[in-house]
């Protein structure tokens, strides 16, 4: 335990209860984990994405906290969750971890892009590099307001561009949620015109059991 732990004991991401590691003990067994293959979710165009959590819940409150209520820190808990699901299911199939970013207006507004910082977290748990491969051009209506499989394709579409060098690339694309997809589908699609060799993905949560 290093000394900022015993000034600020960690607070556990869901229940908000001091807790001593990186897990909490009491929340052990109440959370919505995802398991084995129920975990992956394929896309049009990346291949693969895995989430620890279904967002449900504790889950969905806390993830929601993590993006409206400054919970910066919820990265690192997620991070612990994450990277042991990468490891075990997308080993080998990525050589470059980046994310789905908001637009700079909400970046700048909320201080902060939890997705960036969740990948940030992911890749230091896995020892392994991060960068910023895209940007969001325009704010778009948030996909939860949306219904509808072809209106949440619409929704963002043309709204990403790619800004790094994805070209021959294998990406881990890291975001908060996945829900049908779309969001997803969409940065991979320009990732792929970008000339990315293979997009897989991971999420901390999934919508729907
Ligand atoms: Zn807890």
């Amino acid at each position: 335990m290093n000394l900022l732990d015993l000034l600020f004991p960690k607070k556990c991401v869901f229940c908000g209860k001091p807790m001593d590691g990186d897990k909490c003990k009491r929340c052990a067994g109440l959370l919505p984990v995802t398991e084995g293959m129920r975990s992956v979710k394929r896309g049009e165009f990346f291949s693969l994405c895995v989430s620890p959590f279904y967002y449900s819940g504790p889950v969905s409150e806390s993830i929601r906290r993590f993006k409206f209520s400054g919970r910066r820190s919820y990265a690192g808990t997620y991070a612990k969750y994450c990277a042991p699901l990468v490891r075990e299911r997308l080993e080998g199939r990525f050589d470059v971890i980046t994310w789905v970013p908001v637009s700079r207006k909400r970046a700048r507004k909320r201080g902060y892009d939890q997705a960036e910082l969740l990948a940030k977290a992911i890749a230091k748990e896995l020892g392994m590099r991060c960068e910023r491969l895209l940007v969001k051009k325009r704010d778009t209506p948030a996909q939860s307001t949306v219904t509808g499989g072809a209106r949440r394709r619409a929704n963002v579409s043309g709204a990403f561009s790619v800004n790094g060098d994805a070209a021959g690339r294998k990406i881990l694309l890291v975001d908060d949620i996945i829900t049908t997809g779309a969001t997803m589908s969409e940065c991979a699609r320009m990732l792929l015109m970008a000339g990315a060799e293979d997009v897989v993905a991971c999420t901390a949560a999934t919508a729907g059991r």
